[in-house]
C-alpha cells in the first residue's frame, strides 16, 4: 500500500488521507518512506518534517524556529548566517530526542 505524508496526499490524491498520521506522539518524530518524498521525518499528524532545525533562543520569551533544512551542511551555513546578524540561535537535529523542543 502507498503511503503519503500529508503534502503528497494532497499533491496525489488533493485532500489529506492521513496515511502517516499518528504513528508518534506529539512531542516525537517518526521515522517513515514517503511514496512521493522517500525516507523522511513525520511528526503526529503525518506533516513532513525536516531533519535539521536552527532555533533562536529568545530570553524570557521560548525560543523560534528560524528554519529547517534537509542536509547538515545548508543547517551549518544557515545557523552561521543567522549568529552573524546577531541571533542567539543554535542547531537541532531532528533525530535527537529532544528534537521538538521549541
Ligand atoms: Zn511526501
Amino acid at each position: 500500500m502507498a503511503e503519503f505524508c500529508r503534502e503528497c496526499c494532497v499533491e496525489v490524491w488533493g485532500r489529506d488521507t492521513g496515511d502517516l498520521k499518528d504513528l508518534c506522539d506529539e512531542s516525537t518524530l517518526a521515522s517513515v518512506i514517503c511514496e512521493g518524498c522517500g525516507p523522511i521525518l513525520v511528526d503526529h499528524q503525518g506533516v513532513r518534517v525536516e531533519r535539521f532545525r536552527v532555533i533562536e533562543e529568545r530570553e524570557g520569551k521560548g525560543d523560534a524556529l528560524l528554519g529547517s533544512y534537509k542536509s547538515l551542511a545548508e543547517a551549518e551555513h544557515w545557523l552561521t548566517h543567522y549568529l552573524n546578524h546577531e541571533h542567539n540561535a543554535y542547531l537541532v537535529d531532528s533525530e535527537d530526542n529532544d528534537a521538538t523542543h521549541k
